[in-house]
């Protein structure tokens, strides 16, 4: 078999499964790269060299994966995430592109060094992991429920050369008051009356429980989150948080109520309401 080959064979698996022409293209690029270490360069140049004796079975077996609505990130094993490839599997989250906002929101408004930072709810640990590489000298922790997303996070911290403390504890429980100049959250936030209209590849392969909130408390992790917060954070320190577009509002109330100043509600690049960001005061 041939690379052209292995690309028409590609997108013939994948005509009725993903609809966007780039996504597919897109598609193509992760496996050549994954399967047979080709970049797009060696993709462009390469269109009629031999392939190894395994690629038809390979590229077969990612097609019925692919098919049943498999995250092409699980197949793989990875994902990028503001400019750097974490190791995923579906004990976490996939990374979100609007998460990488969140991210360079922080960067940006915190140009202070030795910052500590506090991550809850880590998953496969991109946030907590960005913003140590990128934050000048910050002490950064983080924290998850799952021992298996904690696995995860710290492989990744590991592979990326940077020290974060990681630490098993739930976000609903209260942990004792700490010090932190940042905390960010992306909690699960999605509504269980939501997941119908989710795609296939969230619903039916990325942890549940990172995701979804019961209908009647759709603040249930924030109600939590921010007290914390408001305890932990010095004065003048800053919270972020990833929200559910239906709660802008209400998120906002909460961290007003609880005390924060500049409390402001943040759209993403779609102009969906996405974020929070507040002040201890
Ligand atoms: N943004 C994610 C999604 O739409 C949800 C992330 C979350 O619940 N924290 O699938």
């Amino acid at each position: 078999m041939i690379l052209k080959e292995a690309i028409e064979q590609l997108k013939n698996g994948l005509a009725g499964v993903v609809a966007e022409p780039q996504e597919v293209q897109a598609m193509i690029r992760v496996i050549c790269e994954d399967v047979f270490n080709y970049d797009p360069v060696d993709v462009a140049l390469r269109q009629e060299s031999e392939l190894p004796g395994f690629a038809p079975q390979r590229i077969g077996e990612i097609i019925a994966r692919l098919q049943r609505h498999e995250p092409l990130q699980y197949i793989v094993g990875k994902a990028r995430f503001h400019g750097h490839s974490f190791k995923v599997t579906p004990a976490v989250l996939i990374p979100r592109p609007e998460t990488e906002q969140l991210v360079d929101m922080i960067i940006d408004e915190n140009p202070a060094s030795d910052l500590r930072v506090l991550d809850m709810g880590t998953g496969s640990g991109c946030i907590a992991i960005s913003l140590a590489r990128a934050l000048k000298f910050a002490r950064v922790d983080a924290l998850d429920v799952s021992r298996d997303a904690l696995d995860i996070a710290r492989e990744n911290a590991a592979d990326l050369k940077v020290k974060v403390r990681f630490f098993e504890c739930d976000m609903l429980a209260p942990q004792p008051a700490a010090s932190y100049d940042i905390i960010v959250s992306n909690p699960p936030y999605v509504c269980w009356s939501e997941r119908e209209a989710m795609e296939r590849n969230v619903k039916d392969y990325e942890p549940g429980q990172a995701l979804f909130v019961p209908d009647n408390n759709p603040l249930l992790f924030y109600k939590s989150i921010a007290p914390y917060a408001a305890q932990s954070l010095e004065k003048g320190g800053r919270l972020y948080l990833e929200i559910n577009q239906r709660f802008g509002n209400e998120v906002k109330g909460l961290l007003q109520d609880i005390g924060f100043d500049e409390v402001r509600i943040v759209e993403d690049s779609y102009g969906k309401v996405r974020f929070a960001a507040a002040m201890r005061g």
